[in-house]
């Protein structure tokens, strides 16, 4: 089956040139290779617009190319794509390009893209009140940081600078490379300077004049109260630095351990409480222990079922929509065995039909 050039492009049939060139540029810029896209896409799009494009291949592809429904249809369009490259595709492609964020590939309006440190994430494991009440933790990381001698310029202090000879002072070195599209000029940072222009004449020895090294640093995290499990935290510019250019992010995993009352339900703490027997007929005073390890006596009233849930106000999670509850599961614990004496009182409630 050939293929069908104006779903490729999204386009109607009766689609104007000016749709099918709005709806190339739409798609070109999305599946760009040089911005990450899609190669073998990027080429159907252009394949597609090489032909719709060109109206008398249109007229051509209108009354063969679709319908052909075979093979052989398909190999009548393959000259199509073959004269591609050469002149193939009429568009103006720096106009494409230009205010989408790709001026840089062509050279003109070229925009350097703003250089970023990697992101980094580490795994942290938090006891589960931590989780509920929130917490802070220090941790020693090791990574690519901002020298501190030369604060990340590379240059030795004091040291004058020069204009770097790679690029000029440009801090962009143009490249010339060859693509579906035909030959491209393509604009790359430059490595020596690393973009700034600008090369010291004596560098920093700290860091040999990168303005980074790997170090060591202490990382304080700030844990939310009402953190979930496996929950991350960004904390924006802490990942590694990179000179001339922003840090990256580093992303904190969070790891809980179970406790043994509670569990987590949202805003809501949840614990079980079984009760004897004698406390779920007579109703009682329990005694717990909060999450935030204060005593609570929570009265229990004479139960009417096997189990029943007691909700306490105000003691759950907190956050920043207000605290949650806490729910106590009362269940009855039946006696494992009954003294002569206990069996005669039962036998007595079973006379009064209990
Ligand atoms: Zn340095
Ligand atoms: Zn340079």
């Amino acid at each position: 089956m050939a293929k069908d050039y104006y779903s490729t492009l999204g386009v109607e049939k009766s689609a104007t040139q000016d749709d099918i060139k709005k709806a190339f540029r739409k798609l070109a810029q999305k599946h760009h290779p040089d911005k990450g896209g899609d190669e073998a896409k990027f080429k159907e799009i252009t394949e597609a617009y090489s032909t719709l494009s060109d109206e008398k291949r249109r007229r051509e592809y209108d009354t063969r190319g679709q319908f052909s429904g075979n093979n052989s249809g398909q190999s009548n369009y393959q000259g199509g794509f073959g004269g591609f490259g050469q002149g193939g595709v009429e568009f103006d492609f720096s106009d494409l390009f230009n205010g989408g964020g790709f001026g840089d590939i062509f050279g003109q309006g070229a925009r350097t893209q703003a250089r970023r440190g990697r992101d980094i994430s580490v795994d942290i494991e938090i006891p589960f009140k931590d989780s509920v009440l929130g917490t802070s933790r220090t941790v020693l990381m090791a990574k690519v940081g901002t020298c501190d001698t030369c604060t990340g310029t590379g240059a030795k202090p004091g040291s004058e600078v020069e204009t770097c000879k790679t690029c000029n002072g440009a801090g962009k070195v143009h490249e010339t490379r060859n693509s579906v599209l035909g030959t491209f000029t393509n604009v790359r940072e430059c490595t020596e300077c690393h973009g700034s222009g600008k090369i010291p004449k004596t560098k920093c020895v700290t860091c040999s004049g990168r303005g980074v090294l790997r170090k060591e640093e202490e990382v304080k995290i700030q844990v939310p109260s009402g953190i979930d499990a496996g929950e991350m935290i960004r904390m924006p510019g802490l990942g590694e630095a990179i000179q001339n250019g922003t840090s990256g992010d580093l992303y904190i995993k969070v790891h809980v351990k179970p406790h043994k009352d509670f569990k987590k339900e949202g805003p809501h703490l949840v614990m079980n409480m079984p009760l004897k027997l004698t406390d779920a007929l007579l109703g009682t005073t329990i005694s717990i222990t909060t999450i935030d390890d204060k005593k609570l006596e929570v009265k229990v009233p004479v139960m009417s079922a096997t189990e029943e849930t007691l909700r306490v106000k105000g003691k759950g999670v907190p956050t920043n929509r207000g605290t949650g509850d806490l729910f106590i599961h009362l269940s009855i614990k039946m006696p494992k065995k009954l003294s002569h004496k206990a069996k005669k009182s039962v036998e007595e409630l079973k006379v009064e039909g209990i």
